[in-house]
């Protein structure tokens, strides 16, 4: 191939918000209940019922409209989108379209080619539809209202993005916020983040864009990668063969690694959109703003900066610890407690990275409680159990948050500090391995660790390492 060829590409990632209710009616947004407990008249379209706008909602998005340094829109408004489909059971969605919450902000990224900004063009507040479930089996199709209504978020960025991994960065940027501020739990798998990409590619030094496709049903990150890598070898493709991309929405299908035309791009015109006449513009004053810029939590550039100044620990470490807001609050607290936040930051990063990992879990799923991991923490410190033990006894308080104190004790784990015990066990192991004797004696250092390693598996690794060797080499010397 001679030619060179740049991708552009531009989000829309919709993110549901943790409010309590949906946005236009008191339901509840639990996710995972049996399907059609949490609708009412409102969130099902009967006609005759009207809308009421859930302030939290209003709330959020303005809280991450601001923490993407956008313009809030101080007389907004929504707008009706009209369409049919049997998961919408209005026939239309309310959304926002002429004046969105938030304009024309920006995120930061960080990746291998450097930091960069990523321009938010805007941001809108919306209803999210049901969710059909096919049945093919019985050839039918069923449809479960819990998610019609529940608020949404989108926000569509400007065509800024050039490669898979700045995708990946930029969504990872926004959940993190979405995350820090509270405003969402973004979990792809569920669903409370999508989105949607729109990829075009251009020959190297053009000024204009191409034409773009858009992608949809994309649900992890790994997916979203993969869609972008072939979306843009097909384009290229077709631009190599002298042919046309064509303006569409296709559908990546991540097991067959191949995307499909779903249907061409749609207009606004094609929505007929018109102003919701059954809610009021919504007026937002300086003084809420700044109420709510007032109750902004630290995000995670101020955490870093903060962790630099109070907390003697490698910025890798404080960057890991981090890029969760749960896993931040959990180191945070458990320092609070103990007072030592490399210790604390050592169990963060070595055991519980690793357990996470081997269990498939996220922040979100962490369950055990900083006083636990800062009790250990005293008691490994203390000599109370060696350092071995205190391994075995996180495993319990990570998955079951025992409490330490309790289980070594119930379990006698105790390090053992009697010198009688240790003295038996060392004296039955030199008994037990007269070579390894000589040869320490004849001069060869090494056979030192068999012997040690050998006296604290008799101990069952809960004597104090430091006075097992010095037991072992008092006695050798006799
Ligand atoms: P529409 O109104 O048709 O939905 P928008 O202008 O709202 O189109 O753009 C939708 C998304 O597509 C935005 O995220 C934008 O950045 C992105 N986009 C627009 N043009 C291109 C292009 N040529 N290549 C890649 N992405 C694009
Ligand atoms: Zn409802
Ligand atoms: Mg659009």
């Amino acid at each position: 191939m001679s030619k060179q060829y740049e991708t552009v590409i531009g989000l829309e990632v919709h993110i549901e918000l943790a409010t309590k209710t949906k946005i236009f009616c008191g339901c509840s947004t639990e996710f995972g209940s049996a399907p059609n407990t949490h609708t009412c008249p409102v969130c099902t379209g009967m006609p005759g019922s009207l809308p009421v706008l859930n302030k939290q909602v209003v709330e959020y998005a303005m809280a991450l409209g601001l923490a993407a340094n956008c313009k809030i829109t101080q007389v907004c408004k929504f707008d009706r989108k009209n369409y049919f489909y049997p998961d919408n059971p209005q026939n239309y969605q309310i959304s926002q379209l002429y004046l969105p919450i938030a304009r024309d902000g920006y995120v930061e990224i960080d990746t291998q080619t450097g930091k960069k900004k990523v321009r938010i063009h805007e941001m809108h507040m919306e209803e999210d539809a049901g969710k059909l479930v096919h049945d093919e089996w019985d050839d039918t199709s069923l449809v479960d209202y819990n998610r019609s209504g529940v608020p949404l978020v989108e926000i569509v960025s400007e065509p800024d993005m050039r490669s898979a991994d700045e995708v990946i960065a930029y969504l990872e940027k926004l959940r993190m916020t979405a995350q820090y501020l509270g405003v969402s739990d973004c979990k792809l798998q569920e669903g409370s983040m999508r989105a949607d990409v729109n990829l075009s590619v251009r020959e190297v030094g053009s000024e204009t864009f191409g034409t773009r496709t858009e992608m949809k049903n994309l649900n992890s990150f790994k997916a979203i990668a993969h869609a972008i890598e072939g979306e843009r070898q097909r384009q290229i493709e077709l631009l190599e063969e002298g042919k046309e991309v064509i303006q569409e929405t296709r559908r990546w299908d991540d097991n067959k690694e191949h995307s499909y035309a779903m249907r061409s791009k749609e207009d606004a015109q094609d929505y007929r959109y018109f102003p919701e006449p059954d809610l009021v513009p919504i007026v937002i004053s300086d003084e809420w703003i700044a109420k709510i810029k007032a109750r902004q939590p630290e995000l995670r550039p101020e955490k870093l900066e903060r962790y630099k100044k109070e907390f003697d620990i490698p910025e890798y470490d404080a960057e890991l610890i981090t890029e969760s807001k749960k896993v931040a609050d959990l180191f945070e607290a458990t320092v609070e407690l103990c007072g030592k936040p490399k210790k604390a930051a050592n169990w963060i990063m070595g055991d519980t990275f690793r357990l996470m990992k081997e269990k498939g879990m996220e922040p979100e799923d962490l369950k055990f409680s900083p006083e636990h991991l800062a009790k250990l923490i005293e008691m490994t410190d203390a000599g109370t159990i060696s350092a071995a033990v205190a391994r075995k006894v996180f495993e319990q308080i990570f998955t079951d948050d025992v409490d330490p104190e309790k289980y070594v004790e119930e379990n006698g784990l105790k390090t053992v500090n009697d010198e009688g015990a240790i003295k038996d066990a060392v004296e039955k192991v030199l008994a037990d391995n007269p070579q390894a004797v000589a040869d320490y004696k004849g001069g060869k250092q090494k056979a030192f660790g068999a012997l040690m390693g050998q006296s604290m598996r008799a101990l069952k690794g809960k004597a104090d390492p430091a006075a097992v060797t010095k037991m072992i080499k008092e006695m050798l010397e006799q």
